[in-house]
């Protein structure tokens, strides 16, 4: 981390929390569901697909592990009966996989049961090292029952060339994305080249094989030799689509689309984005300098506009 970045991440706690939801609005759609709604229809109408995320994770009491049951259960058929193109995530531990495995279980297969009856796919999302078996393990388990469901490689684990091997058998739907947390050295490369070879290398696996990826970066390379790559392997725009963050990267996402690939931008939302907002920068504190830099109108992406 740059002196700059500690600088940021430093100031950052102390910054008052209206001034910290100003200048989170770029990244969250808002706390209710009408507002996130709202943002996908803007989405839509620029071209872009969307997943919605309702905000929060780390649950350890059933009933709040309930409650975001509830909610996506609730979400589903708002997105349904907007009209919205656009699916929904979920954080597995936010749905109680902390408390116990068969428990998150059985509140994930109640949302992607009723995304099924919608037609609305379901996006299990990755968190940090330890709940990757889980989380895989879940997955599994809900593959067997539903077709409307996927899950997330992130490319920084050493174990993930193995994972999207075993995933591509299953031609599964996988989101492939760089990895947020920062794991030990022992499963996790901390090279950006290494990491940007090892999201190659995994991509092709997953498309060779058969899955349906979901490129999620704002890595310009990335995105440029991810299209190389679906060029050469003459797939169709119907067999791959990119992901971006919400406020992220605009002027790429607008490039992505306007060059006929389908790109799908993370919508999250709801009452826990201050949490989610300190949370991201206890574990990822270069992360926090690279937004609060962009912030501050310091990042090349502001830059070059
Ligand atoms: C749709 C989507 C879903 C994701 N889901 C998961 C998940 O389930 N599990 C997981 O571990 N990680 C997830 N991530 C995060 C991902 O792992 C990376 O941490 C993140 O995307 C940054 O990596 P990058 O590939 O964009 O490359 P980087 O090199 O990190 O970023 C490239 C450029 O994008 C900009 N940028 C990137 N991220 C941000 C940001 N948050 N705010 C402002 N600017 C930014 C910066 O300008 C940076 O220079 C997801 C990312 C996306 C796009």
């Amino acid at each position: 981390m740059s002196i700059l970045d500690r600088m940021i991440v430093g100031m950052m706690p102390v910054v008052p929390r209206p001034i910290v939801g100003y200048f989170s609005k770029r990244y969250i759609a808002g706390q209710t569901v009408e507002q996130g709604l709202a943002e996908a229809h803007r989405l839509n109408e620029a071209g872009c697909m969307v997943t919605m995320d309702i905000l929060g994770e780390d649950v350890h009491s059933r009933e709040q592990a309930l409650a975001a049951r509830d909610g996506y259960l609730a979400l589903l058929p708002a997105i349904h009966a907007a009209g919205v193109d656009g699916n929904v995530s979920l954080k597995p531990t936010m749905l109680g996989l902390s408390i116990s495995t068969d428990f998150a279980y059985d509140n994930i297969r109640a949302i992607v049961a009723r995304g099924a009856e919608l037609g609305r796919f379901v996006r299990i999302d990755m968190e940090d090292a330890t709940t990757t078996d889980r989380t895989l393990e879940l997955y599994r388990r809900l593959r067997g029952e539903f077709d409307n469901t996927g899950v997330v490689l992130q490319a920084c684990l050493r174990r993930t060339v193995n994972d999207a091997a075993e995933l591509a058998k299953m031609r599964a739907n996988v989101r492939l994305c760089k990895g947020i947390y920062i794991e030990p050295y022992a499963v996790s490369w901390r090279d950006r080249e290494i990491i940007r070879a090892s999201y190659l290398y995994a991509l092709e696996v997953l498309l060779r094989g058969g899955a349906y990826v979901g490129i999620a970066t704002h890595d310009e390379l990335l995105v440029a030799r991810s299209m190389h790559l679906v060029h050469r392997l003459g797939l169709a725009p119907q067999q791959y689509e990119f992901q971006m963050l919400l406020g992220v990267a605009e002027r790429l996402r607008q490039v992505v689309v306007a060059d006929g690939h389908r790109l799908r931008v993370y919508v999250p939302f709801g009452r826990e984005w201050y949490a989610y907002s300190t949370r991201r920068l206890r574990e990822n504190p270069k992360m926090a300098g690279t937004i609060a830099r962009d912030i501050l109108g310091l990042s090349a992406e502001r830059r070059r506009r």
